[in-house]
């Protein structure tokens, strides 16, 4: 779907486009100027996609999301990627959510239902120790 959109087959409000990486806005918002940044060369998913493209994206995310701060009044901005369907990815092509967030709540729906709560020392600390040797 979203090879579409770059291809220009579906329609999308682009944002802003250069050799790699393409910025259009969500057609379901979760604050006023919520827009989506993918690359053009199509990646399933962060597992996936090559660390060019992924830094290319990141870089536009950074370059709309000062956009839309200062052109919103946006008082804080979410980036956000959500990688398989048990982490609430729908659409299977890489893509970079640029959330604006405002005070002003009639702008800004996005409520998650994560409230922190101190967790398992231990637990964090195995967890971690794994994850430090699997690194190495
Ligand atoms: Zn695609």
């Amino acid at each position: 779907m979203f090879c579409g959109i770059v291809a220009g087959d579906v329609p999308s409000v682009k944002v802003a486009e250069d050799a790699t990486t393409f910025a259009f806005m969500d057609i379901n918002p979760a604050s006023d100027g919520h827009l989506l940044v993918v690359p053009k060369r199509h990646s399933k998913d962060l597992f996936e996609i090559p660390a060019d493209d992924l830094a290319a994206v990141t870089l536009t995310a950074q370059r709309v999301a000062k956009a839309a701060a200062r052109e919103f009044g946006a008082d804080g901005v979410n980036l956000l990627n959500c990688c398989g369907a048990d982490a609430w990815q729908s659409v299977f092509h890489f893509h970079l959510h640029v959330i604006p967030r405002y005070t002003d709540k009639s702008k800004d729906g996005l409520t998650l239902p994560w409230a922190p709560v101190p967790g398992d020392v231990d637990t964090i600390t195995e967890l971690g120790g794994r994850l430090e040797k699997a690194l190495n």
